[in-house]
């Protein structure tokens, strides 16, 4: 991905049925992503439920609901149960490829380099610089118009930067936040663009589910200056 933002929209997405990332990288004012980083269901439904999973099994489905929306990660995604779980107790943690040791994002359930299914969860620090961004003015439906304008952001870790080739990084995707983990307000992303750096923050959303996001981070060195589309 190139370091400038895309004009078009581009859709990143986690490769499960059941948590899907929303965010949509693309131009500002076309974008009609939805200021959230996980799937949203219809279904009104308990907020935890026990189902079989199979074998004889019995796990449970997370579900929560978020600025008005259900969301849910079924039982049987069991990388993105894991990783809800770790961001709900405020912990950033991805898999660490137990056979080439790299890390990855989204959640899945083999490498996508060696292939290997085996991993281990790895505590991340979240810190990083903003890769690309969209910053949503049209509201999707009535009940965001009132968060708009909000920020989606790509951010490239630290960790694991320029791995394993100079123009790869850990992307993790969230919204532009206050520290609490609200959204942020307009004169905050007014001064977000490509290269502020930023810190993981986290959104609650139910037992078992907390979203990754991000604030400015107030320690770190900023860019003089930082990229943004032309504004009206
Ligand atoms: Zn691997």
């Amino acid at each position: 991905m190139s370091t400038i933002p895309a004009r078009s929209a581009r859709t990143a997405s986690g490769n499960t049925p059941t948590i899907t990332a929303r965010a949509a990288v693309g131009r500002s004012r076309m974008s009609r992503s939805a200021p959230i980083s996980v799937g949203l269901t219809r279904r009104p439904r308990r907020q935890w439920s026990c189902e079989k999973a199979g074998r004889g099994k019995t796990a449970m489905a997370i579900e929560g609901q978020y600025l008005g929306m259900g969301l849910r990660i079924d039982e049987l995604d069991v990388e993105n149960v894991e990783y809800f779980k770790h961001c709900a107790a405020h912990d950033f943690h991805l898999q660490a490829c137990a056979q080439c040791n790299r890390l990855r994002y989204p959640p899945t359930t083999a490498c996508p380099w060696c292939m290997s299914r085996e991993s281990t969860w790895k505590k991340v620090a979240g810190k990083g610089a903003v890769h690309s961004y969209t910053e949503v003015h049209h509201a999707i439906q009535p009940s965001f118009r009132a968060k708009t304008p909000y920020m989606v952001l790509l951010v490239d870790l630290d960790t694991q930067k320029g791995e394993p080739t100079p123009d790869e990084a850990l992307r993790v995707i969230g919204n532009l936040c206050t520290p609490d983990g609200q959204l942020a307000p307009p004169d905050m992303v007014k001064r977000v663009g490509v290269g502020t750096r930023v810190r993981m923050v986290f959104s609650d959303v139910s037992d078992g589910i907390a979203l990754p996001q991000w604030t400015i981070d107030e320690t770190a060195q900023q860019p003089a200056k930082v990229w943004r589309y032309a504004q009206e």
